[in-house]
Parts: C-alpha cells; sequence; structure tokens
C-alpha cells in the first residue's frame, strides 16, 4: 500500500442510521487491530481452501449480514478451527449442514472439528450481523453519499468476515453480494455472472437491490480479499498481458484495466490511470504473468494512499477526489500484484518482500516508461527519506516489533527498495531480473521469507549472498563515505597516479559496510571508471588510473549505493 503522512477519517454523517439487526443478537466487543501474531505455526491443523461469502447489505444502512462457508483441509487429526473474528454476533456455525456449539471469546471462534482425520475435508458456515467495527468501511463518502468498502491490512479481515487472518493461509473466494441498486459492486477475480434482482428473503437490510457475484479463481490471502459497493462510474483504460495472464478468463487470453471511480470523480481520475495497462504489460514482460483475472482500479475508503488488494486495487477517495495526479501509487499498487499479493510475505516481519519491492517496482516502470532520469529522481527521493529517518536505526527486519503498524516504515518501503537497487548493482541487470523472474515464478501464490528470496539470487547469480543480506536486511543503518584523493605526478611527466581513500563515518552502532562501488576520474573532458570493494572501515586504494591531474573524483557516479551524504 501508500502510506498517507496524516490519516484523516470522514465522519459519520447523520443520515446514516444504526439500525439493529434483525436477529438482535450481542455483539461481543472487538479486540485491537494490528497486533503481531505470535511466532511459529499460525493455525496449525488446519488450512482454509475455500471462502464462500454472502454479504446484504443496505443504502445508508450501517448492520450488514453475512454467511460465510469455509472449506477448510484439515492436516491432524481432530483439530480445532480458530477462526479470527471480532466485533460481530454470530447467530449459528454449522459443519457440513448441521449446527454446532463454538466458543467464540478475544477475536477467535473456535469450531472444534471433533469428528475429522487428516486429509478430511469440512465445511464450516458461519452465519453472523452486526455493525462492524472495522475492516467494512460503511459510511457516507467524500461526496456525503453511502458507500461501503473493505479495507484490511494487515489483520482487519477478522472484523467483517470470519478467517484464518494470517497472510500465509491463501485460499480461493467466491462472493454473493445483495446491495441497493444504486451501487456497483467490485471485488476480487471476475464477475461470475449478470447482476440480478435480490430475492426478498435474502439476508442483510431489506430494499430494493441487485444480487453480484465475484469469484478469484487462484488462492489469495486474507488481507487481499475485499468488496467495494457504491454509486461507481466505470471507465476501460485498455487491455493488458495478453496471452500472458494464465488466470483470465477472455477469450484473448487478455486482462481488461479499468478504473471504477465516483461519477463526481471520473474525468479527475483519467490522468492518474491513463498508463495503467502499459504499468500491467511492463511488469508482464518484466516479471513474469499477470497472476489474476482482471485489474480493476477502484476509488474507495481505505485509509492508505492505495491498497494493492489482489485485482481490485482500492485507491484513497480524496487523493483521487483532488485531481491530484497519483501515477507513482498506481505504479507502486500494480507492481504489488506481483510482489505482495502474487508471491507473499509468510510473517509481516518480512514486509520489504512486499513494500520494498513495491517501491522499487513502481519506480522501475518511469525508467522503462519515462527514462533513467525518472527513475533516477524516484531513487533519490527514497534515498533521502532513508538518510533522514529515525527508523533506519532498526534492521528492515525487526522480528522485535509487535505493532504491525508500525512496520509501515522507512525500513520496509524506501530501504527496501534500495536493497533491490543495490542488488542489481551488485549482480547487474542480466543476472538480477533473471533473478527475479525465477523468485517469481518459483513462489507464485505462495507465501516467503528474505531467505527464501535469498536463495534464488544465490542459485541465479552462483554467489554466496550472506553477507549482503546480513548488512543491509538484519542489520540497521547505511554507510556515510568521507573520500579524499591525491594525485601524485611521476618524475618529469605530466601524468600521474591516484590514491584514494574512503572512511566510513556512520555511527558505530551499525555495521562497516562491504561495497563494490564505481570511481569516476575525470580530467581535462576525459572520463574513466574503475570498480573497487570496499570491506573495512579506512581503506586507501591507488587506482589504476595513470594520466593528468583529475579535475574531480567521483564515487559511485550513477547512484547504486544507499548512502549518507558525506
Ligand atoms: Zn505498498
Amino acid at each position: 500500500m501508500r502510506r498517507l503522512p496524516t490519516r484523516a477519517f470522514l465522519p459519520l454523517l447523520p443520515m446514516l442510521a444504526a439500525l439493529a439487526g434483525p436477529g438482535g443478537a450481542q455483539e461481543p466487543d472487538p479486540i485491537p487491530a494490528g497486533v503481531a501474531p505470535p511466532p511459529g505455526v499460525y493455525a496449525p491443523g488446519v488450512d482454509v481452501v475455500h471462502y464462500d461469502v454472502e454479504i446484504g447489505l443496505g443504502y445508508g444502512v450501517l448492520w450488514f449480514e453475512g454467511i460465510t462457508e469455509i472449506e477448510v483441509a484439515v492436516t491432524e487429526s481432530g483439530s480445532i478451527l480458530p477462526l479470527d473474528f471480532t466485533g460481530l454476533a454470530v447467530d449459528d456455525v454449522a459443519i457440513d449442514g448441521s449446527s454446532v456449539d463454538f466458543e467464540h471469546t478475544t477475536g477467535v471462534l473456535r469450531i472444534p472439528l471433533v469428528d475429522y482425520a487428516a486429509g478430511d475435508t469440512a465445511r464450516v458456515r458461519v452465519h453472523y450481523e452486526g455493525v462492524p467495527d472495522d475492516g467494512l468501511i460503511i459510511r457516507e463518502n467524500v461526496h456525503g453519499e453511502p458507500s461501503a468498502f473493505v479495507d484490511n491490512w494487515p489483520n482487519r479481515t477478522r472484523f467483517w468476515l470470519p478467517s484464518v487472518d494470517h497472510p500465509a493461509d491463501k485460499a480461493t473466494v467466491r462472493y454473493t453480494v445483495h446491495a441497493p441498486v444504486e451501487w456497483k459492486v467490485i471485488a476480487n477475480g471476475h464477475r461470475s455472472g449478470d447482476p440480478a434482482p435480490t430475492p426478498s428473503d435474502a439476508i442483510g437490510p431489506q430494499g430494493d437491490r441487485r444480487t453480484w457475484t465475484w469469484e478469484v479463481g487462484v488462492p489469495i490471502s486474507p488481507y487481499n480479499m475485499v468488496i467495494g459497493a457504491a454509486d461507481l462510474e466505470v471507465r476501460t483504460v485498455g487491455l493488458a498481458a495478453c496471452g500472458n495472464a494464465p488466470a483470465s478468463r477472455r477469450e484473448d487470453g487478455c486482462v481488461e484495466v479499468s478504473y471504477w471511480v465516483y461519477p463526481q470523480d471520473v474525468d479527475r481520475a483519467q490522468s492518474s490511470f491513463r498508463r495503467a495497462a502499459d504499468m500491467v504489460d511492463h511488469f508482464t514482460e518484466l516479471v513474469g504473468p499477470f497472476p489474476y483475472e482482471k485489474l480493476a482500479n477502484v476509488q474507495s475508503a481505505t485509509r492508505f494512499g492505495g491498497m494493492e488488494n489482489a485485482s481490485a486495487i482500492f485507491y484513497s477517495e480524496r487523493a483521487i477526489a483532488s485531481g491530484r495526479n497519483i501515477e507513482g501509487t498506481v505504479s507502486h499498487e500494480i507492481a504489488h500484484q506481483w510482489f505482495g499479493d502474487a508471491v507473499t510475505e509468510a510473517d509481516w516481519h518480512h514486509l520489504w518482500l512486499s513494500e520494498g519491492f513495491a517501491t522499487y517496482f513502481g519506480a522501475q516502470y518511469f525508467e522503462a516508461a519515462d527514462g533513467v532520469e525518472s527513475f533516477r529522481a524516484r531513487m533519490e527521493e527514497a534515498r533521502q527519506r532513508v538518510v533522514t529517518s529515525d527508523d533506519v536505526s532498526r534492521p528492515v527486519v525487526d522480528p522485535e516489533e509487535q505493532d504491525l503498524f508500525a512496520l509501515l516504515n522507512d525500513n520496509n518501503y524506501p530501504k527496501g527498495g534500495w536493497v533491490l537497487h543495490m542488488l542489481r548493482g551488485q549482480l547487474g541487470d542480466e543476472v538480477f531480473f533473471e533473478g527475479i523472474r525465477r523468485y517469481y515464478a518459483r513462489h507464485l501464490h505462495s507465501a516467503v521469507l528474505t531467505e527464501d528470496f535469498q536463495a534464488v539470487m544465490e542459485e541465479v547469480s552462483g554467489e554466496d549472498l550472506a553477507w549482503f543480506f546480513r548488512q543491509w536486511i538484519h542489520e540497521p543503518g547505511f554507510p556515510t563515505f568521507d573520500v579524499d584523493w591525491t594525485w601524485t605526478p611521476s618524475p618529469g611527466s605530466e601524468e600521474g597516479t591516484v590514491e584514494v581513500t574512503l572512511r566510513q563515518s556512520q555511527p558505530d552502532a551499525w555495521p562497516v559496510f562491504r561495497v563494490t562501488a564505481d570511481i569516476e576520474i575525470r580530467a581535462g573532458g576525459r572520463v574513466a571508471r574503475e570498480r573497487i570493494e570496499l570491506d573495512r572501515r579506512d581503506v586507501t586504494i591507488t587506482l589504476g588510473y595513470v594520466g593528468p591531474e583529475p579535475d574531480e573524483i567521483v564515487f559511485d557516479p550513477d547512484g547504486w549505493i544507499l548512502k549518507g551524504d558525506g
């Protein structure tokens, strides 16, 4: 996602009435969002394979009703299914059609799978209702009109959908949404039928409604599972990834790239999304096949600048309503479809595998589209964020952080992006991008740790990269180089040699960094380059250069190294 500098929440305006649901069951107090789960296997003995989600919404009504059927593969006999679920009333739980007893405390709905052995499949149906405390945001939009949008990151799915709410437990999803006739409904995946009049006995607030069905046929993480419902206008940007989108349901094998925005903002949104299909084509060619059925870009209630929900990206409604061009955010969120969505961090502490990658590839699109100077300007902006940040006194992977929202920091975003840039500089374009493609192909639709990425890059390069990942990911900081040089003429000659002294002057609490960098010697209009290796705090090197006195010596002239302003 894209962080916003300040979180601006719209107030709930009086026209939205919090009517009680028909069941009148007690809604338990919600648990806090964003607490890191304990280390280890999250929900042992069970693996969710599929969610069949039915949601009933009303126009300007704050409560909703849901029925979710969860298909669970049992991997250990006699397991308990611990569904994350909080703040809503549970009317009934049934397993394979029979109502069962359940326990619902402190945000977990515990359902014993007593008679199920390893290898069995259980179908667990949960019927629930209430006014969601979070996750499903039902409120007036920026134009004062009713809307309902899901916003899950990192673990707020549990506020509207009973789920194993952990990024590593991916599943396919089918959504059936009964929504007011005034609204269109968007969700992950492809639409599996035309909207039809809602039967009068359907769940949720009564009214003139239509029923929408969407299905995502490849597994996605719970934090990516979304629906959005509002008065939206749809515009097609174009087709992309043609012949390179295995999940496509279209005969031409392409994915449709579109944007869904409030009627008031159709013209304002155009400049932000005009290159969205080109972005999809770029990443498809650079990284690998587009992973989902379509790509919708949606104006929404997300609290973030953008949220990368698989195939249904949600953007800040205010950013779009302001008419600002948010192409940088669009490129970032589209890059997430590959990194974060299709290949997902198995542990939130490895968030750089999502945010660092989206920061880097989101910027890299502009290298291809607008030229290297546009890309370098974006990387320089990211560098300045790192070198002026307090966050970097902690390592990028920081398992001690228990507040998941605190992981949205300058380590996981700009420093994570720079780690990829430095790896590219270290290995060269050919090896680096080959490694990126192999990492994506190998871990598509699954969840990984930093070690898995390192292993692929070592395999492709044939190099031991433990030092690289240790110093940049598992240790804090960045180097700052003080560069000095002297030119010594040979006796009786106009030519001479250059001795360069480099001193790493970063704080002692940070490591001494090993880097490979270019040095450029500029002398009388001529330019020469040499590559040097540094791995000590103080290094003095005699260059191979023999020539006239240089006008200037430039360390790392193309900016491949993350470093402080020396
Ligand atoms: Zn992001």
